[in-house]
Parts: structure tokens; C-alpha cells; sequence
């Protein structure tokens, strides 16, 4: 059988996303690979979320081009994403599983099985006939992380899935990111919470006014930023 065709790299060539006269992503070039977890930071409004619409496909370039695995127009059967409030069916856990898992050619048996796995990976599996919209939000981000991976993505985004979390749910969302990330997924998440891009990156890419600033390992990022935005962010003062 022929290995199927991945969606990675995603490349950006020259993107700019425009609502009007508002540029929220301004001629942006830069690579997806696989790899260790790509974690995108910027202050609020800097373009980080149009940045990951745009790369699971559901916001369209104004100008410029995005590719996923070389390909145009690629539909999003190879990724997902995961937003900061997801929103969960009106059923129990395990039920919101399965439904994900619905247009899968999959028996009862093998369903059940995938079912349990994802609801394990999550450290859910005491939690499966819970009404999913009776969780925690802790609980309701760690099963919408087990939805996202139901059909197997090449890459995963999340959009600061722990910003509305106390510290005991967020490192139980890192731990799953990390998880997944050592599962050869490869993980493109945004968050403001510069603690967190340590915790997890492997690349950092910075965002200010919809434009790319620096690129970089996460070591040499933290420890020797090149450009002024990344000195002032990482210090502690207000990019406006
Ligand atoms: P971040 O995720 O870094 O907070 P966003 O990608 O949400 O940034 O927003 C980037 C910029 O685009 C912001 O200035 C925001 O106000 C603006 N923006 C976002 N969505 C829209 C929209 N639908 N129409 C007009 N402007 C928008």
C-alpha cells in the first residue's frame, strides 16, 4: 500500500490575511516541519490565532500562498485544531469520542477500543460515561485534546488551550502536548504565557502586528533574542 501523503511541511509564502483595512497577518513566510512542538507568542492581537486558522485552512490568504505538504488547497482530513473554549456535544464523553470518531469505516468492537485509548491518552478513562458538558474546564480542554487526535493528525494546533486554566489542569494539558508531540505529532500551539513556551517549545516563532519577528530554537530564543520586540517581550515590557 502507498504511505499516505502528509500535510507537512506547511509552508507560508509572503501571507497577508486582511479583514479591510486591518492586516491581522502581514506578508508572513515561514515553514511547518515535523519536529519537536512549534510554540507561536506575541502579545494579544499580534496575529497568533489568524496564524493557526490559516494554517488548518479555515481563514484563506489575501494574498500570498499557503501549501500543506507541498500541495494547494489540501482539505483538513490530516489536522486539527483545538480552540481556548472548545465546545463539547450534548453527550458523555465517550460519546463526543465516538462521534469524532464517526465517519471512520470502524466496528463497534474496534470503535470502542480507539474510544478507550484516546479517553486513556487523556487521563480520562474513569470519565467516559460523564456528560461531557458537566466536566471541568480543565476536563472539557483534555477531552477536546482526545477528539482532535481521533483520525490521527500529522500536526495538531491549539490556541492557548490552557489560558483559561488554574496551574493543576495546565500541566495536565502540557503533560498531553508533550505526550503527543513524543508520538511523532507535530504540535503548533499559541499562548502568551512565556513560562509555558519554555516548558514546551522546541521552536519559537514570535508574532508582533501580524508580522513575523524572529524565528528561532527555543534556547537560543530565551537566551540570546535577535530582535528588539523578542529583548522588550522577554523582559517583561509591553509591546504596543
Ligand atoms: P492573537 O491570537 O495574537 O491575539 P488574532 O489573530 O486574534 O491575534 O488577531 C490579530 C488582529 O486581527 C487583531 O488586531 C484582531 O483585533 C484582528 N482581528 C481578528 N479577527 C478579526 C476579524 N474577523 N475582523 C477584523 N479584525 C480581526
Amino acid at each position: 500500500m502507498r504511505a499516505p501523503v502528509s500535510d507537512l511541511p506547511i509552508h507560508f509564502e509572503n501571507v497577508t490575511v486582511a479583514a479591510g483595512a486591518v492586516k491581522m497577518l502581514d506578508r508572513v513566510t515561514l515553514t511547518f516541519a515535523a519536529g519537536p512542538p512549534t510554540i507561536l507568542i506575541g502579545p494579544n492581537g499580534s496575529g497568533k490565532s489568524t496564524l493557526l486558522r490559516a494554517a488548518m485552512g479555515l481563514v484563506a490568504p489575501s494574498k500570498g500562498l499557503v501549501t500543506w505538504g507541498g500541495r494547494e488547497g489540501v482539505p483538513p482530513t490530516r489536522r486539527a485544531i483545538v480552540f481556548q473554549r472548545p465546545a463539547m456535544l450534548r453527550r458523555t464523553a465517550g460519546g463526543n469520542l465516538r462521534y469524532a470518531l464517526g465517519g471512520l469505516s470502524l466496528d463497534r468492537v474496534e470503535r470502542n477500543r480507539r474510544v478507550g485509548e484516546l479517553l486513556a491518552l487523556v487521563g480520562l478513562a474513569q470519565l467516559s460515561d460523564r456528560p461531557a458538558r458537566k466536566l471541568s474546564g480543565g476536563e472539557q480542554q483534555r477531552l477536546a485534546l482526545a477528539r482532535a487526535l481521533a483520525r490521527d493528525p500529522d500536526v495538531l494546533f491549539l490556541d492557548e488551550p490552557t489560558a483559561s486554566l488554574d496551574p493543576a489542569a495546565t500541566s495536565a494539558i502540557e503533560e498531553i502536548v508533550a505526550a503527543v508531540s513524543r508520538r511523532s505529532i507535530k504540535v503548533v500551539m499559541a499562548t502568551h504565557d512565556l513560562g509555558e513556551a519554555r516548558r514546551l517549545a522546541g521552536e519559537i516563532v514570535m508574532l508582533h502586528r501580524g508580522r513575523v519577528v524572529e524565528t528561532a530554537p527555543a534556547a537560543s530564543f530565551f537566551n540570546a533574542p535577535q530582535s528588539g520586540e523578542a529583548a522588550t517581550f522577554l523582559a517583561g515590557g509591553l509591546l504596543v
